[in-house]
């Protein structure tokens, strides 16, 4: 399930000025990694999580995932894209405050052909016994991890992790951290994580820093930290 970007362009237009968001991109990513996103606000970092996880159509260049060509798909092959590949964690969470911990996660598992479990997922992310809780009784660090059951659940290939632990305190993040690498050793998904933090970077098996829309350094990390 190897991503491939090559070459992307994607512009946004803000009144009479062009953003280049993303300039060139190029970019693989090997089965069962864990690569961190690193670079200042408005580098890029969301845009190209976006276009490689089928939220964003994008100008130029080829983005492909397990031999699919998403720059060729049909708005609804990109759904369905969407739905059964990729799962989504961003920094506030997005649970519906009307459900409980359970329905949210079941929000998940409908979108999907081949879901797993929802008491095993409920049991991976350590949230069994709070099922039938709503997100307001739930601090920072659970909420995210119903999020991440609720991205988990679908069985993606991949998760797409846009600021996981921006809104958590350092300990919490870790806990978050540690969450998904697990997934990544047990499920084999593939995780890409943006992230302000450089103490992130290291536990990634590969790590790309953005600039201005460009990816302007790659590098592998021999031995990834565990985070403690
Ligand atoms: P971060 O730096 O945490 O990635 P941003 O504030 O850059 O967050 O972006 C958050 C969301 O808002 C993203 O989904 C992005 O696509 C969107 N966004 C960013 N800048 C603009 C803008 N100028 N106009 C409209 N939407 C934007
Ligand atoms: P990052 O995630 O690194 O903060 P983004 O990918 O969110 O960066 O944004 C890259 C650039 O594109 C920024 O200049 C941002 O303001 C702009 N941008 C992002 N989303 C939108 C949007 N929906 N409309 C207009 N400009 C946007």
């Amino acid at each position: 399930m190897t991503i491939i970007v090559n070459d992307v362009n994607k512009t946004y237009a803000s009144g009479e000025v062009t953003i280049h968001a993303l300039r060139n991109a190029s970019l693989k990513v090997y089965d069962h990694k864990i690569v961190t996103i690193l670079g200042p606000s408005g580098s890029g970092k969301s845009t190209l999580l976006n276009v490689i996880g089928g939220i964003d159509r994008f100008e130029s260049g080829t983005i492909k995932v397990a031999s699919q060509d998403l720059s060729s798909m049909k708005d609804s092959d990109l759904t369905e894209f969407r739905r059964n590949y990729a799962g989504f964690i961003f920094q506030q969470y997005n649970l519906i405050p009307t459900l409980t911990v359970e329905e949210n996660i079941e929000v998940g598992r409908e979108l999907s052909k081949n879901p797993l479990d929802m008491k095993d997922t409920l049991e991976k992310v350590g949230m069994y016994d709070k099922k039938d809780k709503f997100p307001y009784q739930l601090s920072g660090g659970e909420q995210q991890r119903v999020a991440i059951a609720r991205a988990l659940i679908k069985n993606p290939k991949f998760l797409l992790c846009d600021e996981p632990t921006g809104a958590l305190d350092e300990n919490t993040g870790k806990k978050i951290l540690r969450l998904l690498k697990f997934v990544n050793e047990t499920y084999g998904t593939t995780v890409l994580i943006i992230t302000h933090n450089q103490g992130i970077g290291e536990m990634a098996h590969t790590v790309i820093k953005m600039s201005s829309g460009e990816i302007v350094e790659t590098y592998d990390n021999v031995s990834p930290i565990e985070p403690e």
